[in-house]
């Protein structure tokens, strides 16, 4: 182990701080989960994944310098943030029954909800 000077104790706080974040997305996901009885992978999700990843790849970096676990965090940012774009993207596409509010897929005639004709926009799906 090393010296424990206060740089040691920083890194440290900050690694420990990652791997908590890290870890809280899986109870955050398996919170909304169970909250609709359907797997579902929340915004919440991917932004802890992008946090605790870059405070772990900061450790990796400046403390703990080894190559393994610099590129365990080095790249998967990429997906989380592409993940997010495209729940923002599918969430922009849905219409809002006029009745209920409920969200409707960009294909629905009719609100699975409540049946009322869903009024179709223009709004495509860029992926
Ligand atoms: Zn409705």
């Amino acid at each position: 182990m090393k010296h424990l000077d206060s740089w040691t104790i920083i890194w440290n706080v900050i690694g420990i701080t990652g791997q908590v974040v890290f870890f809280s997305r899986v109870v955050v996901q398996w919170f909304f989960t169970e909250k609709k009885k359907q797997v579902v992978m929340p915004d919440a999700y991917w932004w802890l994944s992008i946090l605790g990843s870059l405070l772990l790849l900061l450790f990796a970096v400046f403390y703990d310098k080894h190559y393994v676990v610099i590129f365990s965090y080095a790249f998967p940012w990429i997906p989380y943030v592409r993940n997010l774009i495209i729940n923002h993207r599918h969430r922009e596409a849905h219409l809002d029954c006029p009745s209920c509010k409920r969200p409707c897929p960009p294909e629905a005639k009719y609100c699975s909800e409540c049946g009322t004709k869903v009024v179709a926009q223009s709004a495509a799906i860029s992926v």
